[in-house]
């Protein structure tokens, strides 16, 4: 990066530094404004793998007791075709509890599958470990909508205190060269990098977004999930102020073996409400409209026992950092 380009992502930086105010304080009543009954999920999560080769402070997978494989492909055949069927826009995210590197073959052959089935907005979360140059140039050219690598750390010390396992270095250069291998590419997908404003990195999301933007990334903070109600969050919104779960009424998640769970809060799986294999994502999706009511009716009290300790209804949008001039 030369000295102009730095220069005007010092700038960028500066006209962002509303972004901290929202960060701390998120806007609940206009994402509630935004939450409607909707007759297909806008989003899909799909746990390609239970497998992770990390353990991260804030992530409930260290301790998660289900049982952990890898997705056949016949099933994300079967989901791809459903939802490029039912509504072809909708973000297929390939991560939930797992690192989906972890597979790239079938990562690869998942996402030329979806491609070929029309799905439109494909996106991958990692947290770049894995990321080495063979995957990152055919990932570039996978017809991925955006890649999303969590980080949290500008520091080794932060970044080895959330990202247990991890190697600070090995994953900024991994990124590093994904955005350079991004930058001579005409076309591709948007390259976000995370950061989860926590205990253990405090103080370090300006250096963060100033590392991360010079370099060509977009910034993705956003506040500590509760993972329904499993960690602690500094997150407290009073009760009169609860809006619906964003979580519940736009998303669906499959896990590798094809269940899907109430929400997001339950990485074990408890509350399962079907599996993908036997029924379809439209029905899977209709049984959850009775909780999706409740939170759309805003009964919150009639909700199972997991929502009333959550917080992650609370948590806000996450907050996307763009270094380019005038963006
Ligand atoms: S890399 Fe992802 S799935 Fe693995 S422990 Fe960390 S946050 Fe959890
Ligand atoms: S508030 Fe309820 S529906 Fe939303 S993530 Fe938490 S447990 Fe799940």
């Amino acid at each position: 990066m030369d000295g102009v380009d730095a220069h005007a992502a010092r700038g960028a930086i500066r006209t962002h530094l509303h972004n901290l105010a929202m960060i701390s304080k998120p806007d609940l009543e206009s994402i509630a404004k935004t939450l409607s009954a909707r007759s297909f999920p806008t989003r899909f999560a799909v746990e390609l793998t239970a497998q992770c080769n990390l353990r991260c402070s804030m992530c409930h997978h260290p301790a998660m007791k289900r049982p952990k494989g890898v997705m056949p492909f016949p099933l994300w055949q079967r989901c791809a075709d459903q939802i490029a069927r039912a509504a072809p826009a909708t973000q297929v995210w390939f991560s939930f509890c797992g690192e989906p590197l972890l597979e790239p073959e079938l990562l690869l052959t998942c996402l030329a599958y979806g491609r070929a089935a029309g799905l439109q907005q494909m996106c991958l979360n990692t947290n770049g470990m894995l990321l080495e140059e063979r995957w990152s140039r055919r990932l570039l050219e996978a017809g991925l909508s955006q890649v999303v690598i969590g980080l949290d750390g500008f520091s080794a010390q932060a970044y080895n205190r959330i990202r247990v396992g991890g190697d600070r270095d090995v994953a900024y250069a991994n990124v590093e060269r994904l955005l350079e291998l991004r930058r001579a590419m005409p076309e591709g997908p948007q390259v976000l990098v995370q950061f989860i404003a926590m205990d253990e990195n405090e103080g370090e999301l300006e250096l963060f977004r100033e590392h991360w933007l010079a370099r060509g990334a977009v910034v993705k903070a956003r506040h500590k999930l509760s993972w329904g109600g499993r960690f602690t969050t500094h997150l407290c919104t009073p009760d009169d102020e609860r809006i619906p779960c964003p979580w519940a009424v736009t998303m669906m998640h499959v896990f590798w073996d094809g269940r899907v769970p109430r929400c997001p809060g339950d990485t074990e799986g408890d509350e399962s409400v079907g599996n993908a294999w036997q029924e379809s994502l439209s029905a899977l999706w209709d049984r959850l409209s009775s909780y999706r009511d409740l939170h759309l009716e805003r009964r919150f009290s009639e909700l199972p026992e997991r929502c009333q300790s959550c917080r992650d209804w609370m948590v806000g949008r996450a907050e996307r950092i763009d270094g380019r001039v005038g963006a």
